[in-house]
């Protein structure tokens, strides 16, 4: 029998979440960040569900890549971080991947090599990880043409530090850079957005967005959660209760013995902890439910269990199924009480939770 700690993945939800991009994207077409095993829910299995509707995948690296071909799909490949050495740029041109360029040693790469991947350039607009300054985009062209790989050129990608804030003056500024960087090559394709740019008022996405966190349910914007932009949670994951326990009025709970009870109550341990990719610093009061009702932690989390209070759900039972994030507690609900965004606990869940898909 597998293991009842599991991450139940909602294929159609996911669908439903990447038609929204579409929709949101307008004249741009999406390309479908899968990347981190597609946020943590499965590369392979997200990448065949999107397979009709997504005319391309973006991912970081060529092993990712990899993954997308071996479950025999056959659409573009963008590799956001380029390649990571000359060599690949072989698989790039067999597989139909798009390594997008962004440094002075992978254009040598490039130039110096036999193979003619298509390829993109990145644009460093002010997220100062990545890419060519505007000020360097003619030279660098002029290299391209002299090496004779220009022809390969798909166009420019640029990446927005902080779209999630739909108040920060800065996305206007790099769109504004961009544009003004690429203007001389009006017949290139250009590509700005992540998901939060889906969602900003008159945001100008040009030919292709790239989502990412929207397609798995999360909240791009730090002021709004998913299911009110209309996305639908795609990844439930729950736990089975071990037990349940009386608890009396000054008894703690846990390593640190930091939680006591303040009166006597109803607890219940669960089995699921950090060792699976639940956030250690998930304090008391981060919520989870059961049955539908909301019930809230307590104490901290160990490395296989945590514990919850069931003072208000008397009828709870050993075996009853407890969700940690899904449709009834938000991912964004319970990153915001871990510290952290749902981007980091989608990808953070770990091999040892099974995987099952509707
Ligand atoms: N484009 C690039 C270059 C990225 O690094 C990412 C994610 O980190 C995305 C797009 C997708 O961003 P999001 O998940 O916020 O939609």
């Amino acid at each position: 029998m597998p293991r009842t700690t599991i991450a139940r993945v909602d294929l159609d939800a996911l669908r439903h979440n990447y038609t929204l991009a579409c929709q949101r994207a307008g004249t741009a077409r999406a390309m479908a960040v899968v990347k981190a095993d597609g946020y943590g829910h499965g590369i392979r299995e997200v990448a065949r569900a999107l397979a009709d509707l997504a005319p391309k995948y973006a991912v970081a690296c060529l092993e990712e890549a990899l993954a997308i071909r071996d479950a025999g799909l056959n659409q573009p490949v963008v590799l956001l971080q380029g390649v990571h050495q000359a060599g690949d740029l072989a698989e790039c041109q067999a597989l139909t991947l798009e390594p997008v360029l962004h440094s002075d040693t992978q254009l040598a790469w490039l130039t110096e090599s036999r193979h003619r991947p298509r390829f993109w350039l990145k644009v460093n607009t002010g997220m100062n990880r990545l890419g060519f300054r505007p000020g360097e985009l003619d030279g660098v062209m002029a290299r391209l043409a002299d090496a004779g790989v220009l022809p390969g050129l798909l166009g420019f990608v640029t990446h927005l530090a902080c779209a999630d804030d739909p108040d920060s003056p800065m996305t206007a500024r790099q769109t504004d850079t961009f544009v003004r960087a690429t203007a001389p090559w009006p017949r290139l394709a250009r590509s700005l957005g992540n998901s939060a740019a889906h969602f900003l008022p008159d945001q100008p996405l040009f030919d292709w967005s790239r989502p990412g966190i929207m397609l798995y349910g999360g909240s791009p914007l730090i002021d709004a959660t998913g299911p009110a932009l209309g996305l639908k949670p795609v990844m439930t994951l729950e736990a089975p209760l071990l037990n349940t326990r009386v608890v009396r009025a000054g008894e703690s709970v846990g390593y640190g013995a930091g939680w006591v009870a303040s009166q006597d109550g109803r607890m219940g341990m669960v089995a699921i902890g950090y060792g699976d990719g639940y956030p250690r610093h998930a304090g008391t009061d981060t919520p989870a439910a059961i049955g539908g009702r909301r019930i809230r932690l307590i104490g901290r989390v160990s490395m296989d269990m945590l514990a919850v209070d069931l003072t208000g759900v008397p009828e709870a039972r050993p075996g009853d199924r407890v969700e940690l994030w899904g449709p009834t507690v938000g991912v964004d609900e319970v990153a915001a009480c871990a510290g952290t965004i749902a981007y980091e606990l989608m990808t953070g869940l770990t091999a040892r939770v099974p995987r099952q898909y509707l």
